[in-house]
């Protein structure tokens, strides 16, 4: 029989994470494990729902960077206005997730802990520099974005963990965000490619710095370094955006199926990364 529980502290939740006979499930907004439950997909014996914990929801300012609770819903990333001044394509990637019903519960840590290869906050976090705070029976650890998910539908969290928050770093001076999915259709659909971009320029607009990372094209994001290589030490020139597309579409180890062939997701994804890198670069132009 299916059992739920809604502690009230992170303690509690750890304990009864580690205290579950079966398999456990973490709830934060639903929008993935509801409808996994309801086709049969996941049968977890024990549901611990996050959201009664305090300070689970909610952002907060930090050090110039942010604290974002692991349970807080894409739409109150939205709406913090000082967030998407800092990290513009973090929130457009939160904003991209479902419809408005969906935006009212999903979760980054949810969008993360699904591990599903097309998640769209994904990219955007892991280009940003984002880190999660677990917490487990061993203690809190911060680990980057980057580090959780191991595969489709796996991630590299410990039976008794769980992800209580996200720490976004303060942007270094001439930075800046962006980004982009393709989509099939206008929206309600998975990225076909997505694709996040972070760029930090000199008083030149020179790139001293850069993160290329690419969803939907392999089994997890892809962190790209010869496409963040080809746009440090030049402004974004043609070279710059040649060089970015190449070294994207040769990281791409995607899916052949209905919604997009091998070959046309490679394509893509020089394109997206292109167009992500161009917002980011024109957005810390005007920083
Ligand atoms: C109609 C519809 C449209 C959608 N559109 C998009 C879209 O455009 N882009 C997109 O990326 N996704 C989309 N999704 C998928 C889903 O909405 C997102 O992945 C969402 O961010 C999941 O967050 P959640 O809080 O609802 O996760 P939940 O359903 O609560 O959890 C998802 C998974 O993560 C685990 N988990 C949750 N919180 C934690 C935690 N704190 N620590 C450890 N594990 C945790 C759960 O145990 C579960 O395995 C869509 C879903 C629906 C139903």
């Amino acid at each position: 029989m299916l059992a739920y529980t809604a502690p009230m502290t992170v303690e509690e939740a750890i304990r009864a994470l580690a205290g579950a006979s079966g398999m456990a499930k973490v709830l934060s907004g639903g929008t993935d494990l509801l409808v996994q439950l309801r086709s049969g997909r996941t049968k977890p014996d024990l549901i611990v729902d996050i959201k009664k914990i305090p300070d689970r929801s909610g952002i907060r300012e930090r050090d110039g960077g942010f604290v974002i609770g692991a349970a807080t819903p894409a739409a109150a990333i939205g709406e913090c206005e000082a967030l998407r001044q800092a990290w513009p394509g973090v929130v457009e990637a939160a904003n991209l997730i479902g419809s408005t019903q969906i935006q009212g519960r999903a979760s980054l840590s949810g969008n993360l802990c699904n591990a599903s290869p097309a998640a769209d906050s994904v990219p955007a976090l892991i280009a940003a520099r984002a880190t999660c705070v677990v917490e487990g029976t061993k203690g809190r650890r911060e680990v980057p974005v980057e580090s959780i998910v191991t595969g489709p539908g796996r991630t590299s969290l410990g039976r008794d963990e769980f992800i209580v928050a996200f720490h976004l770093p303060k942007p270094p001076p001439r930075s800046a965000d962006g980004y982009l999915r393709f989509i099939p259709r206008t929206e309600m659909d998975i990225a076909v490619v997505g694709a996040g971009v972070s760029v930090t320029l000199d008083p030149s607009g020179v790139c001293t710095d850069a993160r290329v990372v690419l969803g939907a094209v392999a089994p997890t994001a892809l962190l790209v370094a010869d496409a963040a290589a080809a746009l440090i030490g030049r402004t974004l020139d043609a070279t710059a955006l040649d060089g970015l597309d190449q070294a994207a579409q040769c990281a791409c180890k995607p899916i052949d199926d209905k919604r997009g062939t091998i070959e046309y997701r490679i394509k893509v994804a020089g394109v997206m990364a292109r167009r992500a890198a161009t917002i980011a670069y024109e957005r810390a132009g005007k920083r």
